[in-house]
């Protein structure tokens, strides 16, 4: 099923873009039929805007209350290597903005927010499709297509307990590759499932859904407005926080 879309999409790739290049397949090469895949997937969607400008806000710039745990900068991810050179985190403005008043939110409860990653430059995603097997593909963006992590506008979050300053308990481990990470699991404890249900409610609240599949990534209503994206953190220059305080 998705091998067909893949396929399919890559297709429609080649089709529209009449001016990209591919080089003749030689005796010694792939099979020509192997080349547009290959291209295809080599960069970032073609897409249609109009797009708004992108406006990355560096989260920890916005409040010394919000934790960053960055996994894909450290060994510790589903990679089992280092993937970002920086441990940063980012998001589109409104989204990030979104986010703060959900953590502030969140303190009358107790938490605070634990961000384990924000804005994803596009050959990370590519990077992770690569190294999951086809039968766990659920749980990561299919690359021809981008990811909203990619728009800067979805967010990997947890919480942690404001009196300990521990990370929370939920019912999986970020980035766990199991029925437990789906929000509707019933499993675990009903602590755990009280703590994942009000990181959602608190997070609804300021426009984010959940993924159906992943109980810490949230989707902000806002990213068919912008483009998805493959800046490097280094080059990411952060307009720092909220413009106007609410
Ligand atoms: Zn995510």
């Amino acid at each position: 099923m998705a091998y067909n879309r893949r396929m399919r999409h890559a297709l429609a790739a080649i089709l529209l873009a009449s001016s990209t290049v591919i080089p003749p397949a030689t005796g010694a090469g792939p099979v020509a039929t192997s080349l547009p895949m290959a291209a295809a997937q080599d960069a970032p969607p073609r897409e249609q805007g109009p797009f708004r400008e992108p406006d990355l806000v560096e989260l920890r710039t916005l409040d010394p209350t919000i934790k960053l745990d960055i996994r894909y900068a450290t060994p510790n991810n589903l990679a089992g290597r280092a993937v970002y050179t920086q441990a940063r985190a980012f998001l589109q403005r409104p989204a990030a903005e979104a986010m703060l008043r959900a953590h502030r939110a969140l303190a009358a409860d107790g938490y605070g927010l634990l961000i384990f990653d924000g804005y994803r430059p596009w050959r990370v995603t590519k990077l992770f499709w690569d190294v999951t097997p086809p039968e766990k593909h659920e749980f990561v963006a299919d690359p021809s297509k981008g990811s909203k992590h990619n728009r800067g506008c979805a967010v990997d979050l947890s919480m942690y307990d404001l009196k300990s300053g521990r990370e929370v308990e939920m019912p999986s481990v970020y980035d766990e590759m199991s029925a437990r990470a789906y929000p509707d699991y019933t499993g675990g404890t009903s602590e755990q499932r009280a703590r994942r249900d009000l990181l959602r409610k608190r997070m609804e609240a300021e426009g984010f859904t959940v993924e159906p599949n992943e109980w810490w990534h949230f989707n902000y209503r806002d990213w068919p407005q912008y483009p998805v994206l493959d800046i490097p953190f280094e080059a990411i220059h952060s307009t720092g926080g909220p413009r106007t305080p609410r």
